[in-house]
């Protein structure tokens, strides 16, 4: 049996820019690191395959030097690793980029049976949330969103029950497997990779899935795949506000005054 944790390459800066020529990210002079939320991800798919022996499998979609993501997950022990690089991947949206993790995951699950897909709760570039769920429902997997604990895996019985981490509450939820599970940071404390472990990842071999691999419509796929285009990303202006006083030169002065605002404006109940 196998656990798949999809693991994005995102820009390690909030300075990002999409080239309006080509519509897709400028990549030039990024630092790229791996999602932080996938670093959980892979740390779960990994205590899944230490505690009861499954094969630990790492997929990212992306361009050429999105290897580099993969054999950190290489350094930290997974059992196989591949990259899903085509031209006709580049500019994808999150239906087209689930189109892609989804063929490749379908590939995967005919060579060995399918526990887990494990997704991040989201990317810090793109932010949607929305890939996790959109592989589950194309492949129709039971998804579990916000999990930040797994209380029982039986392989045997094919079942398994998580806590959710929702807004002020948890939920515990039973099901069938396969599934998808997106993780929160909570669920685990990722590991350090070792150093014979570092040391075999540079000679270990980081698989390269193309379209002729998936053999995927080009329609469906990238730029053309893809109904949602970011034409521009930019920082919204921040609202000053209205400077009242100096808090520092004068503190009760300043207090008065916000006191009187917020009394002017009923905004205290006295
Ligand atoms: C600033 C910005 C805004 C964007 N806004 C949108 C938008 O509104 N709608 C839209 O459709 N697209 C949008 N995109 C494009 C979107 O980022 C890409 O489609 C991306 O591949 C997936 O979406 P995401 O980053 O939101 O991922 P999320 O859905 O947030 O990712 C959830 C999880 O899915 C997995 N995953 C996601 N991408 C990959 C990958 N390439 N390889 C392996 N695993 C992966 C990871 O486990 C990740 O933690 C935006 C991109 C940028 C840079």
């Amino acid at each position: 049996m196998q656990v798949i944790s999809c693991l994005k390459q995102v820009p390690d800066t909030t300075q990002v820019q999409i080239d309006p020529v080509t519509n897709t990210l400028v990549r030039d002079g990024i630092p790229f690191i791996m999602n932080p939320y996938d670093t959980h991800a892979l740390e779960e798919s990994l205590r899944l395959r230490d505690d009861y022996g499954v094969r630990a499998v790492a997929l990212s979609m992306g361009p050429p030097n999105a290897e580099a993501t993969l054999r950190k997950a290489c350094a930290l022990g997974v059992d196989d690793a591949i990259l899903l690089s085509d031209r006709c991947f580049g500019g994808a949206d999150t239906l087209a980029t689930s189109m892609v993790l989804s063929a490749a995951i379908k590939r995967l699950s005919m060579l060995d049976e399918l526990a887990i897909v494990f997704c991040g709760k989201q990317t810090i570039d793109g932010d949607t949330a929305q890939v996790g769920p959109g592989i589950a429902s194309r492949l129709g997997l039971h998804q579990l969103t916000l999990v930040d604990r797994i209380e029982l895996l039986d392989l045997e019985r094919k079942k398994i029950r998580v806590r959710r981490k929702l807004e002020g509450r948890y939920e515990i939820v039973e099901a069938p497997l396969p599934v998808m599970i997106t993780v929160v940071r909570e669920i685990n404390q990722p590991r350090y990779p070792t150093v014979p472990l570092r040391l075999a990842a540079e000679d270990v071999e980081v698989k390269v899935w193309d379209n002729s691999v998936l053999q995927l419509d080009v329609e469906t796929i990238g730029l053309k795949g893809s109904p949602t285009w970011v034409s521009k990303i930019f920082s919204p202006e921040r609202d000053q506000g209205e400077i009242i006083g100096d808090g520092l030169s004068d503190p009760e002065g300043t207090a008065q005054l916000l006191l009187d605002k917020l009394l002017s404006k009923d905004l205290l109940a006295v």
